[in-house]
């Protein structure tokens, strides 16, 4: 009998111990703060950043929207991105992705002060996070680590397999695994044999987009599976990669789109935030 895991119901807990650290730093005078860069017009990420910003208003982080349209240059995005990086009241940075295809989002990356980078996706942050040391995690990565930790699943030497390297999950997500011991393997486009990697996953993490990615046949008995895909199938209904109602016959743990990364995703770049906040003030 699967276990179904609550990734909303965790990610409400995770808030309210924020919103009583947010508070503590409230009473100092100091309110952490985050700012969010938005480009262009994709539906999807509107709905993301009202999220982001609902979430802090909630915890009592202060929401400051930076939103440019379509035609933005490069040079406009950095110079946003440089007056952010010198506020003093900014705290935490936030460019949601993705942005019109004639801006190089990993050059705007980079230009986010690695101190103020709460998505963690600032080759420095990267970096640290590959050597081991304390940094910004990606939010998602971040997210299921906290999960799968939640729920004492144990990471030390369980075989882990990824679907989907993107540099915002599946890499950031190998390296979260691997700083816990698992071993990790990395799937993607051009992997053979897809199905026969993937049935060795004691872990089975998809991240990739598309429905019924991962079907019961991929999936070992008692595998623990994580659905990181947001898709919307034909009755414009948001499912995940996981053909959930077969899959989760066969799992131990599963988790559910929705309710189950997403909002875990948030609560971690709010943890990511008041962290920033402490750390610049000296907290
Ligand atoms: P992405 O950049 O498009 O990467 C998708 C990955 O899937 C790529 O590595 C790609 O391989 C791989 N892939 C595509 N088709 C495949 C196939 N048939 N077999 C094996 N691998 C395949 O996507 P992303 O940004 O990582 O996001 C992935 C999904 O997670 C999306 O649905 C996104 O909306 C969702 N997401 C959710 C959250 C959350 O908080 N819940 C956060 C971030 C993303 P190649 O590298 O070879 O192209």
């Amino acid at each position: 009998m699967y276990k179904l895991i609550d990734g909303k119901g965790l990610a409400s807990k995770i808030r309210l111990e924020l919103k009583a650290e947010c508070d503590k730093i409230r009473n100092k005078g100091i309110t952490p703060k985050l700012a969010v860069i938005l480009v262009g017009d994709d539906s999807a990420s509107k709905v993301y950043v009202k999220n982001k910003s609902k979430a802090c208003e909630e915890i009592g982080i202060e929401f400051e929207e930076i939103i440019l349209d379509d035609s933005t240059t490069m040079e406009k995005l950095l110079s946003i991105i440089d007056e952010l990086n010198k506020r003093t009241d900014i705290n935490g940075i936030l460019l949601q992705s993705p942005i019109p295809k004639h801006l190089n989002i990993q050059e705007a990356f980079e230009r986010i002060d690695y101190r103020k980078d709460v998505d963690g996706f600032n080759p420095i942050n990267m970096g640290k996070l590959m050597t081991g040391q304390n940094t910004f995690i990606s939010c998602t990565p971040y997210g299921i680590i906290k999960m799968l930790e939640a729920y004492n699943i144990m990471l030390e030497g369980a075989n882990a397999v990824i679907i989907g390297r993107s540099n915002i999950v599946g890499k950031p997500l190998l390296q979260c695994l691997l700083n816990k011991n698992a071993t990790v393997t990395i799937c993607h486009s051009k992997t053979k044999n897809l199905e026969e990697i993937t049935k060795t996953a004691d872990i089975l993490i998809s991240a990739v987009g598309k429905i019924n990615m991962v079907t019961e046949n991929m999936v070992k008995e008692g595998a623990v599976v994580i659905d990181v895909g947001i898709n919307r199938n034909d009755q414009g209904k948001l499912v995940g990669d996981v053909d959930f109602e077969k899959v989760k016959e066969k799992a131990s743990f599963i988790t559910p789109v929705p309710g189950g990364v997403g909002p875990m995703t948030i609560a971690m770049l709010m943890n990511n935030v008041i962290k920033a906040c402490k750390i610049q003030n000296n907290l």
